[in-house]
């Protein structure tokens, strides 16, 4: 009897904390060679025939969105030759790396699987052995989702933030239970989508002239009048259920409707980590809506401001844009009514 065939798996390498080195002076800098990681951990070899694709190696506060475009091509145009794709990056920008992956690639047929460390590879101590291997063994399983695997939690692309610059489980699943936990096994968690024979599609818009800004007690409008007539979109980080700053000349609502007269769309979230916005709830989040910001619901932050570069992508109109902001694509936000 043959041997089953191992699955193929492509690798394709960014940068971040998990290949980095010590740069002399004390600072951690993306080292040159991402296929140290195969190197490192050979055994990652027993469970995959791996390619290894370098696509740059940075810091990932240096990532632009074009490179998020990039990326999903790279995973795209590959797509009919592998069983499945990991994705190395650094962990302080890679909630909005998996929420661009999960709206740029729909319709997936086999699993995405974005990962990376706290600790670098080659230090005492590193979580990225285990993250690795563990990408690896998603990136396998009858899953076909862009999924943000990191300690024991295995989440959705859009749902991912980085909750922790100490822990080792560094990210959170934000507002839905994760897709699955890894303990002693693997355990996924329904809903999700299985590998199928669909045909991928690549639905890379991206407008990213977008800005975002927390409110904050005394917060001037004249920050959301500037950002607002500097860019083609705005997402503010409203209080609790997306509450603004609505009495006297403090009020950002004037400057709101301005900009939504001249088809800026300003989204509010909350800068609440659990919850949605529930901006009918309150006076100060009535006034906001009235002046024409649309609610963002559950979505984070991150995946706000991604989705509304995505959005701007593809439509200007603001009805439209408004009602693509509230419609789950990826399940990123949770639909009312
Ligand atoms: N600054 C690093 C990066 O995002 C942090 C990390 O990877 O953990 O690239």
């Amino acid at each position: 009897m043959s041997k089953p065939q191992k699955p193929r798996i492509l690798l394709v390498s960014t940068g971040g904390t998990i290949t980095m080195l010590s740069d002399g002076e004390g600072g951690l800098s993306p080292c040159a060679d991402a296929g140290m990681l195969l190197e490192r951990v050979p055994e990652l070899r027993a469970l995959a025939v791996i390619d290894v694709l370098p696509l740059v190696n940075v810091d990932s506060s240096n990532l632009q969105p074009g490179l998020w475009v990039r990326l999903a091509q790279a995973i795209y145009e590959r797509m009919p030759f592998y069983d499945g794709f990991v994705v190395t990056h650094g962990t302080d920008t890679m909630a909005y790396t998996a929420a661009a992956l999960s709206f740029l690639l729909q319709e997936l047929p086999k699993p995405v699987v974005i990962t990376g460390s706290q600790v670098p590879l080659e230090d005492l101590g590193s979580d990225g052995r285990s993250n690795l291997i563990n990408a690896f063994r998603v990136a396998t399983l009858d899953l076909a989702e862009v999924a943000l695997v990191f300690g024991s939690l295995i989440i959705r692309g859009p749902r991912a933030k980085k909750t922790s610059v100490f822990d080792m489980q560094a990210f959170t699943s934000v507002n839905a239970p994760p897709l699955g936990t890894i303990g002693l096994s693997i355990r996924l968690q329904e809903p999700y989508r299985t590998r199928s024979k669909r045909k991928p599609l690549l639905r890379a818009f991206l407008d990213p002239d977008v800005a975002m800004v927390p409110a904050y007690p005394g917060i001037r409008p004249a920050v959301v009048e500037y950002l607002t007539s500097t860019h083609r979109g705005l997402v503010l980080e409203g209080f609790g259920s997306g509450n603004l700053p609505t009495e006297g000349e403090a009020s950002l609502c004037p400057a709101i409707a301005a900009a939504t007269g001249r088809g800026v769309p300003v989204v509010v979230c909350t800068q609440c980590m659990v919850g949605s916005t529930e901006m009918e709830l309150y006076q100060v989040g009535r006034a906001a809506l009235q002046a024409g910001a649309i609610p963002a619901m559950d979505m984070t932050p991150e995946t706000t401001l991604v989705k509304l570069m995505w959005v701007l992508g593809q439509a200007r109109d603001l009805p439209t844009v408004e009602s693509m902001m509230l419609k789950s694509f990826v399940g990123e936000v949770h639909e009312t009514g």
